[in-house]
């Protein structure tokens, strides 16, 4: 196989001259503005730049939750916008974890009762629900906090649970906006190593950070955000 028909094999998400205009009064704010990127299945990629350069507009588009204005996405070889709503709700459901810099956490649930929550819209056998939320907070080195709820987790924690609930599910990819936004500096090496290890094990990662350094250390490749506009690419390792 030639190298050009691996690489094509290869391509797991890709963006096509995306954009993504917002309408405020007569003037037009260029939240994305004809970007396109290559993600490769098992890539860790970071996506950095300043507030505002549009890095939390573009993974929404990624993960099916906002709609491009012009431009598109393709997820393993299929365009995003031919996907009927019902594949859509199931691109959503099935493919992509989402975690967020605030946790979105339901305060009055337990870690695990979090975690189960997630496979309660989707086929998963309501019996097998418990075991799986188990085995992904075991993995997560929650085995000692399941009864927890959030306000008696640290920070740290509750991103776990967080990563755990999007996780359950098996998707795919996981895409991460500012992770690690809420966490002090230790946390937020832990958490970008988690990510680092889910990686190893096969999971395509995307993180937006601002906190170049952290995606330094720990990303495969660096896509910098200026403007809308992808301004830079740095492969890391
Ligand atoms: P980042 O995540 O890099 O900080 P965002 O993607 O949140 O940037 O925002 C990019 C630009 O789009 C900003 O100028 C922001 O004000 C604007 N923007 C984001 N969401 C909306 C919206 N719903 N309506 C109008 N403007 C928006
Ligand atoms: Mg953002």
């Amino acid at each position: 196989m030639s190298e050009s028909v691996q690489k094509q094999t290869d391509l797991f998400l890709s963006t096509q001259e995306l954009c993504r205009h917002y309408g405020r009064g007569d003037s037009t704010v260029r939240a994305v503005d004809g970007v396109d990127i290559q993600i490769t299945r098992g890539e860790f990629v970071a996506i950095v730049g300043s507030s505002g350069s549009g890095k939390s507009t573009l993974l929404n588009l990624l993960a099916g939750l906002d709609q491009p204005t012009s431009g598109s996405i393709t997820v393993a070889g299929a365009r995003l916008a031919s996907l009927s709503s019902k594949e859509l709700s199931r691109y959503r459901a099935t493919k992509v974890g989402i975690v967020f810099q605030s946790f979105n956490l339901i305060s009055h649930y337990t870690a695990l009762q979090n975690v189960e929550l997630a496979l309660y819209f989707g086929d998963t056998d309501p019996t097998d629900r418990r075991p799986l939320s188990e085995a992904i907070l075991e993995k997560l080195g929650l085995e000692d906090r399941m009864e927890h709820i959030p306000m008696d987790l640290s920070g740290g924690e509750q991103q776990r649970v967080a990563i755990a609930r999007s996780l359950v599910k098996r998707p795919e990819i996981l895409l991460a906006d500012e992770p690690t936004g809420n966490l002090d500096q230790d946390n937020s090496t832990q958490i970008a190593t988690l990510l680092s290890d889910l990686n190893h094990d096969g999971l395509t990662v995307i993180l937006v950070s601002h906190d170049e350094a952290l995606a330094r250390d720990h990303a495969h490749r660096m896509i910098r955000m200026h403007y809308g506009k992808v301004s830079g690419e740095e492969t890391l390792r």
